[in-house]
């Protein structure tokens, strides 16, 4: 069998045939030719048979390694003309526009990112952490489900920090799925905002023909109403934007928002209030998880009252007894190590405010154990807002007026079925691979493997893909 023959069949690349390899100290340098004579623009697969010129451009992708040995494919590709995208460098079915890595190779390092450390990954291929990122990014906007923000009925708004200096990322779970399906740089209501413009896209301005034009001054405009209304059924209406006569449009896109039954978030004002803007049927939802956060906060903050008050007395080694029980107080009971557990029984011996405290949040988490009634969590409720206005610990007054206030909207959540459990491993797993993101230097590349990890796509790899015929 001949060399080229050889490769052809290792590397499987589609639609080029190896025309040489070449073998360089620190690499296998494979030449491949196109099959196909005709051009296509990688941006919109337009085909063409003409070439813009007689310049041809010599391209490198790395392609997976062969054994100890970097693979790279060398190709020489035509330029054409694209209506839409004017001077085009031709697309090759073995690599996403834009990119310096095949597709294999791709898809290997999006397979490895959603599961292992950034050190091994960068060892292990020998590539930098912001390429990852942007590779991360090119297969998340290729494999992500189209139809990912189709059918959403109960959804969670959450917000996950992914740098340091306060840098956020909304992120938007479907509860039923349990999926992330969407996500943006930023929090607050400016990225609900966003999230909803993506659901239902407002109409666009409509073209400045003339004729339209004066026809739209002419006649009235229609306005359909959205939401919950006794002549449109969920689903089939339109946000109430006025549409110009003439505008096409496909129904079935403006109406998203509408089909969202229930929206859970955190207690602060902005998601809710762009749900009740955009979404006004929906059940504004308190996560749970949430609650138990502001829980595990007060009580971090008595710990620390305390502990700074025994290391002013000069009680050194009583301080750092304490500094290390914070995990003992934190974690939850069951999950104790026996040490932690030790911990824990000798703060309970010792009583006084930071036993109080912790006694306190675990009330508030048992709110929300599972099998409870909507009644007895009711019950649980009213009882717990009354221990915290008497507990005399600050941090606890303060909680207890804040679920007073989100009461109804902890309960929906309880009613709906969104609980502590349904949510957490979720959102455990986000802030996992969030910490992995720390390094990436653009918040789409986070974002894109948060997705990629938590969202609607199956990655394979490359041998998979290959077997499955997929490429
Ligand atoms: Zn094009």
């Amino acid at each position: 069998m001949r060399v080229t023959t050889g490769f052809s069949r290792l590397l499987r690349l589609p639609g080029v045939g190896v025309r040489k390899v070449r073998f360089e100290p620190d690499r296998v340098i494979v030449e491949v030719a196109l099959r196909r004579r005709r051009l296509i623009c990688p941006e919109c697969g337009y085909s063409t048979r003409a070439r813009k010129d007689t310049r041809p451009e010599s391209s490198v992708w790395r392609h997976l390694d062969l054994g100890v040995w970097r693979l790279e494919v060398h190709c020489r590709r035509r330029r054409l003309w694209c209506p839409e995208h004017g001077a085009r460098t031709e697309g090759v079915p073995f690599a996403r526009p834009g990119s310096e890595f095949t597709r294999d190779f791709e898809c290997l390092v999006a397979w490895l990112a959603t599961r292992t450390d950034k050190s091994t990954i960068k060892r292990m291929l020998r590539i930098d952490w912001d390429t990852v990122g942007r590779i991360v990014a090119r297969v998340c906007a290729d494999e992500l489900d189209p139809g990912r923000l189709d059918d959403l009925y109960e959804i969670g708004v959450d917000e996950v920090s992914w740098k340091r200096q306060h840098r956020y990322l909304t992120l938007v779970v479907d509860h039923h799925r349990r999926q992330v399906v969407w996500g943006c740089e930023g929090s607050g209501q400016v990225a609900a905002d966003a999230f909803f413009d993506e659901l239902d896209p407002p109409p666009a301005d409509p073209a400045p023909d003339p004729a339209k034009q004066s026809r739209a001054a002419s006649e009235p405009a229609i306005m359909v109403p959205f939401g919950p209304c006794p002549t449109v059924p969920a689903g089939h209406g339109i946000p109430g934007a006025w549409l110009m006569p003439g505008l096409e449009i496909e129904p079935a896109i403006f109406a998203r928002a509408g089909l969202l039954q229930a929206v859970s978030m955190d207690m602060g004002p902005g998601y809710a209030k762009s749900v009740r803007a955009n979404a006004p049927q929906a059940v504004l939802c308190i996560d749970p998880y949430h609650v138990v956060q502001l829980a595990n906060q007060a009580l971090d903050e008595v710990r620390r009252a305390y502990w700074n008050e025994l290391r002013s007395l000069g009680d050194q080694d009583a301080a750092k007894r304490f500094k290390d029980s914070r995990w003992s107080l934190l974690k939850r009971p069951e999950k104790l190590t026996d040490e932690q557990a030790a911990t824990l029984a000798r703060i309970k011996a010792a009583g006084g405010e930071v036993w109080r405290a912790y006694t306190l949040k675990e009330a508030v988490r048992g709110i929300f154990e599972p099998g409870l009634s909507l009644e007895d969590v009711a019950v649980l409720i009213k009882r717990l807002l009354s221990r915290l206005s008497r507990s005399r610990l600050q941090p606890f007054v303060r909680l207890g007026k804040t679920i007073r206030k989100h009461r109804d909207a902890i309960l929906a959540a309880i009613r709906l079925g969104i609980n502590q459990g349904r949510t957490e491993a979720l959102n455990n797993k986000v802030r996992l691979i969030t910490r992995r993101a720390y390094g990436f230097h653009s918040a789409k590349a986070a974002l894109a493997l948060v997705i990629l990890t938590c969202g609607p796509v199956t990655l394979h790899l490359p041998h998979e893909l290959h077997a499955s015929g997929l490429t």
